[in-house]
């Protein structure tokens, strides 16, 4: 079993608590007909009604793929096999051979657990194959995407923050308003080539996404947009999150 890492931090330890927070988010146990979502990864106070969005129009799914970041760097595609747990109780990884399995690069990283929350709140018995990425050639993201796609999952949740601006930051690039109409138009190469040397914190995981979007005929669609400004009221370094469904 993988010990949690991000509750206490990313979001409440506590049981009650924890629910208590998702509902206040705005997440509810309404089914939606999307395939697939991006959302943020940053801590619930911050990015989570940006994800819960996204979140209230998943469809009911018992095979779900998660793709997230790799802050550490370590490794291309890792995926994990033991079963994880939350405050929520267990969730149980779906177990494939399709790609590499290396729990040292799930051990440490956040960007996964702190979906889990959302999907065991509104969904029962799913399996979920969890992707570490880090980062990837785009030949390399559309393999990725073909092996997802070959493995017909109900589900695919890429998660991934937006710009990281200002001075603490080392970039005062706002690089939000090309990426979003980068994402809505649907085109990986273009994403991918327009966010490769941004502050970005989702540029492979959600490359992948747009080629399992496109090889599926998936519509993407704007759901909401912050920033951390919203909850800290800092102006000068801030993080730019974003949620979209695929339909
Ligand atoms: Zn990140």
């Amino acid at each position: 079993m993988r010990n949690l890492v991000a509750a206490g931090s990313f979001y409440p330890r506590d049981k009650e608590e924890l629910i208590l927070t998702l509902k206040e988010l705005g997440l509810t146990r309404r089914i939606g007909k999307s395939r697939a979502i991006l959302v943020p990864h940053a801590g619930i106070t911050y990015s989570g009604r940006t994800a819960a969005k996204a979140y209230n129009q998943i469809r009911r799914a018992k095979k779900i793929v998660i793709v997230g970041t790799n802050h550490s760097g370590t490794g291309k595609v890792s995926a994990s096999q033991q079963d994880w747990i939350t405050p929520l109780g267990k969730a149980k990884t779906w177990k494939t051979t399709a790609f590499p399995v290396d729990e040292t690069v799930h051990a440490h990283e956040h960007s996964i657990e702190i979906q889990l929350p959302f999907l065991q709140y509104k969904l029962k018995n799913f399996r979920f194959l969890p992707l570490s990425v880090s980062h990837l050639s785009l030949r390399e993201c559309e393999r990725t995407a073909q092996k997802i796609v070959k493995l017909k999952p109900c589900l695919v949740i890429a998660s991934g923050d937006l710009s990281h601006c200002g001075p603490g930051f080392g970039d005062t690039k706002n690089y939000d308003p090309r990426t979003l109409e980068l994402i809505k138009s649907g085109n990986p190469k273009d994403f991918y080539d327009y966010t490769k040397h941004s502050t970005v914190c989702g540029h492979t995981p959600i490359t992948i996404l747009l080629y399992y979007a496109q090889k599926l005929g998936l519509k993407p669609g704007l759901e909401h947009y912050s920033t951390s400004k919203d909850v800290t009221g800092d102006s000068t370094d801030w993080v730019g999150y974003t949620s979209f469904t695929f339909k």
